[in-house]
């Protein structure tokens, strides 16, 4: 990969997970503000299920950061945009569009084929 190309996805990457980092504070706190005023047993419903949607979303956010973080490692590694399985280039177009990708598409297709006949 180019080192302009680098600098754009390291850039995009690091941006992002920044982003994702400043939500994942006001999750926190937001589960912590409605933390008051429960007596009401339809409150308590409502906050319950809010708060298991946060919950949820907070994990989904956790998966991602992580992610993000392997990618920009991989950025410094001089790794990034290789697909893990058979070592060629992943695309830019892929790379835009799933900046996160550690696989070509042709890799990615086949697992997830796998992935489909093994039920998983
Ligand atoms: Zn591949």
């Amino acid at each position: 990969m180019e080192q302009h190309d680098l600098d754009y996805f390291k850039k995009l990457l690091t941006n992002w997970l920044a982003e994702l980092l400043s939500q994942a504070d006001n999750t926190v706190l937001g589960l912590r503000d409605s933390e008051d005023n429960l007596s009401d047993p339809l409150d308590r419903a409502a906050y319950d299920t809010e708060r298991s949607y946060l919950l949820r979303m907070r994990d989904r956010e956790s998966v991602l950061i992580k992610k993000i973080k392997r990618s920009l490692e991989d950025i410094e590694d001089g790794i990034y945009g290789i697909c893990e399985d058979c070592g060629t280039d992943i695309s830019i177009k892929r790379l835009k569009a799933r900046p996160v990708a550690r696989r070509c598409i042709q890799c990615k297709t086949r697992q997830e084929n796998i992935e489909k006949l093994i039920g998983a």
